[in-house]
Parts: structure tokens; C-alpha cells; sequence
């Protein structure tokens, strides 16, 4: 398969150099050139297969032209050796859980799959590989996990400081190994900045192997489209998805998330809507209303993977959609939820239900709790384990009321180490020139 740039103005590259760059050389996303479709036979029997064997599937779809069979089972299993099921929150919404991982948050499933395929393709190097990743919290950890103690490849995790809580800053300061993280006087967006500026450095490419493991790259990214199809599969096994049309609400930032959705969608998963689920930082929900798109600087937010003034991936469903607003307003639905929103909205369905919403979370189930209508069922993914946000979470609900899971805990108790840096790129350059030579 071949991925081409969304800004079009450099050549068609193959999966592997895709991979191996992250971005393109003209600062474009990388894209398929095609989407494999599946047969309705498919959905047919999805729901008798397993997560990893659905995942299988539509690995062989993305990835099947480009890596044997067997290489590529072997890549998925190894991914998904955590569950992401469907639980029901209400009579109509149900919360696909992509928790369950190393570090508690969806991003693990990209960043796991990815550490394995930058690894089977890199298995001949000599030079080791420098993964840059930018983090507004939950990237930083997925990543820095899924790449621990992979041979020859260093990963260094650029943060905003003060800007991520404890618990997320303790899942990639305290890794040593080849993890180095870096503390960035500025905004995840200056963060971002960096690293897509050191890319596009062809003196210092020249110099280093550099590679990204933010959304952007496609190893990360369309793996994401795994879990949906798991949902429709698990919601189809419980026999509720009869007469029903299927809403899924995805709580965004960058949009890697939901462009995997979409994807699904195009791959022939019987979705009848997506939801982009804002905070404050709403480009997007400004963009679906008004056709639009104006980024912004980010402001913080409760929810604060998702803010993100910015949005990388936004690129991709522009070109998805042959940049038809019109296409693009009638797939994809918005809704945002400032702090004071969403402190309710956690409050408010875990006092009615029980259920605990992360504060991503929350935002999505919030935008199905408004929109749908009675012949719909909605799922919203629940991105990332409330206890990863105790402080905020307990608050609102009380203190002692979450519960620290044991992997957590064991991040919380190591020793953090990291290097403070300035926002400004000559220093992260050097800092990088010094590190590696
Ligand atoms: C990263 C993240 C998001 C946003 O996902 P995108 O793919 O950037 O849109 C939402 N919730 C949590 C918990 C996250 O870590």
C-alpha cells in the first residue's frame, strides 16, 4: 500500500517510510491511497470472533499488502493483551472501556502497535532510532510504555510543565531505560511545535534517525479502528443492536481517535454518526457549525488531553472528505463542555448511575445524553481511567471515592527524572545533538 501526503506536494511513500517519518516532507499527514472495504458477510459473524481476531482482520485490510500473516498476528496479539469491552452506563449509552491497558489510556493500543511494527521494520538498522513525541498527558505514557526497553530505539517525551497531573507525569519520568523526559517551559502546542520543527530540520536529519509517535503516524493512528469494530461486535452479541442505529461520541483533541473511527466507518462498520466531543478548545465544534476552521492557542481545561488548539489530525478528515463541510457536518455531529459542565456531568451520572466518567470521558457520554433520539444507541469511549484524574475526579465526588488501580499505583511510587528545557527550538536541538553523539 502507498501513503500520500495531504498537502500533495511530495511523493507517494511506502507503509515502512511512513512509519519510519511520522510526517511528510511537505509537513502533510500521511494517508492511505486506499480503504479496503469489508463484505457485509463480515458483520455478519463479527460478533463470534474475539477482539484480537476482529483486530486481526482489519489489520490484514491496513497492513496486509506490506507484512506476512503471521508477522502481523503476531504484532496485533502481542498489542491487545488487554480487553476493551462495552458496558452499559443507561437504558441507551454504553461506555467502551479502552482503559484496561499498561497506562490506563486508549493511546496505549496505538502506541503498543507501533513499537512493534517500528521494530520489525527496523530490524536490520545499525544507527538507533530517536522517537519524538509530544504529550499533553496520556500520549507521553502510552508511548513511553509501549517503547520500553525496545532495543535501539531512544523515545523522548516532550511535556508542558505543571500542565500534566502527577499521575500522568509519573508514567514517563520514572521509566529510565531508553525513556528521557523533557520538561518544556511553554503549552503543548510549543511542545508539538518542536518536534514538528525538528522533522522538518534536514541539517539535523541529516545528523539523526528522528521519527514520531504522536496521532500523526499512521502505525499509531489506524489501529485505532481496531475497538470500534469490537464495539459494534460486542453490542451486536448482546442482541441490542436490532432496529437500532449505532451513534459513537468520541471525546477529541488531536482527532486521531475519531479519524480512526471514521475509517471504520468507511470500511464498512454500520455507524449512523459519529460525535466529536470537545472541552473549551472547540475549533472543531466551531468548524462543523460554521464551516470555518480556525485554530486557536489552547487554554487548559479539566479534560486536559484534549486541549488542543490545534488539531493535527483535522488535516485527514478534510481529506477523507474531498473538503466538503457539508459531507464532513452531516458524518460527524459537535457538542463542547466547559469545566463547570463537565464537573457537573461526572457528578450527575455517576449519582444516577454509578458509573465514574473520567472528565474525556464525561464530554462524550454528555454529547449522547443530548442527541440521541429513540432509535439510537450510543457509545462513547471512555479514553482514560478516572483515577488517572483522582485529584479532579475526587472533588467532585468525593474524596476516597476512587480507586487507585496497582498499576497505577506502582508509577506513582518510582523516582521521577526529567530535564527542563525552554520552548525555544535551538535548545531542544542541542539538547538532542548532546544526548545522541
Ligand atoms: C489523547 C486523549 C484524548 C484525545 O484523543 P485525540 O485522538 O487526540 O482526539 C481524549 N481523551 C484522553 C484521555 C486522551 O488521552
Amino acid at each position: 500500500m502507498r501513503y500520500y501526503s495531504t498537502n500533495k506536494s511530495t511523493p507517494d511513500v511506502s507503509l515502512k517510510e511512513a512509519v519510519i517519518k511520522g510526517l511528510a516532507a511537505d509537513n502533510g499527514l500521511f494517508m492511505p491511497e486506499k480503504i479496503n472495504k469489508f463484505d457485509a458477510s463480515f458483520f455478519e459473524r463479527i460478533h463470534k470472533l474475539s477482539f484480537q481476531e476482529i483486530a486481526f482482520e482489519v489489520a490484514k485490510k491496513f497492513f496486509g499488502e506490506d507484512i506476512e500473516e503471521e508477522k502481523l498476528k503476531e504484532i496485533v496479539f502481542e498489542t491487545l493483551q488487554f480487553d476493551c469491552p462495552v458496558v452499559k452506563v443507561s437504558e441507551s449509552i454504553y461506555s467502551l472501556e479502552l482503559f484496561h491497558g499498561p497506562t490506563l489510556a486508549f493511546k496505549d493500543v496505538g502506541a503498543r502497535f507501533m513499537a512493534r511494527l517500528l521494530n520489525y521494520f527496523l530490524s536490520n538498522r545499525k544507527d538507533p532510532v530517536n522517537v519524538l513525541v509530544a504529550t499533553s498527558g496520556d500520549t507521553g505514557s502510552a508511548v513511553a510504555n509501549g517503547f520500553l526497553g525496545v532495543e535501539g530505539i531512544q523515545v523522548f517525551v516532550l511535556y508542558p510543565k505543571g500542565k500534566v497531573s502527577k499521575i500522568q507525569e509519573s508514567q514517563f519520568t520514572t521509566l529510565g531505560k531508553n525513556i528521557t523526559a523533557l520538561e518544556i517551559d511553554g503549552t503543548f502546542d510549543d511542545c508539538q511545535h518542536l518536534v514538528k520543527t525538528a522533522f522538518l530540520d534536514e541539517d539535523l536529519n541529516k545528523k539523526l534517525i528522528l521519527t514520531s509517535a504522536n496521532s500523526i503516524n499512521v502505525a499509531r493512528f489506524l489501529p485505532q479502528a481496531f475497538y470500534y469494530f469490537n464495539a459494534y461486535a460486542r453490542l451486536k452479541e448482546k442482541g441490542i443492536l436490532e432496529n437500532k442505529e449505532l451513534v459513537i461520541s468520541v471525546p477529541s483533541g488531536n482527532l486521531g481517535n475519531i479519524t480512526a473511527g471514521l475509517f471504520a466507518m468507511e470500511m464498512g462498520l454500520p455507524v449512523s454518526k459519529f460525535i466529536a466531543a470537545n472541552n473549551t478548545n472547540h475549533v472543531v465544534f466551531d468548524y462543523l457549525k460554521s464551516g470555518n476552521y480556525k485554530p486557536v492557542s489552547s487554554v487548559e481545561t479539566l479534560a486536559n488531553a484534549m486541549d488542543v488548539g490545534a488539531p493535527s489530525n483535522f488535516s485527514r478528515i478534510l481529506d477523507l472528505y474531498r473538503y466538503s463541510h457539508k459531507t464532513i457536518s452531516k458524518i460527524i455531529d459537535g457538542y463542547w463542555y466547559s469545566d463547570a459542565q463537565i464537573k457537573e456531568i461526572v457528578k450527575n451520572v455517576y449519582t444516577e448511575t454509578g458509573y465514574l466518567c473520567d472528565p474525556h470521558g464525561a464530554c462524550g457520554y454528555e454529547a449522547l445524553r443530548e442527541s440521541l433520539s429513540e432509535n439510537q444507541l450510543g457509545v462513547f469511549l471512555e479514553t482514560a481511567h478516572p483515577a488517572k484524574f483522582t485529584e479532579t475526579v475526587e472533588k467532585i465526588i468525593g474524596k476516597g471515592n476512587v480507586k487507585l488501580p496497582k498499576k497505577l499505583a506502582a508509577f506513582m511510587s518510582g523516582e521521577k527524572k526529567s530535564n527542563y528545557l525552554s520552548s525555544d527550538y535551538v535548545d531542544f536541538r542541542n539538547f538532542l545533538l548532546r544526548f545522541t553523539t
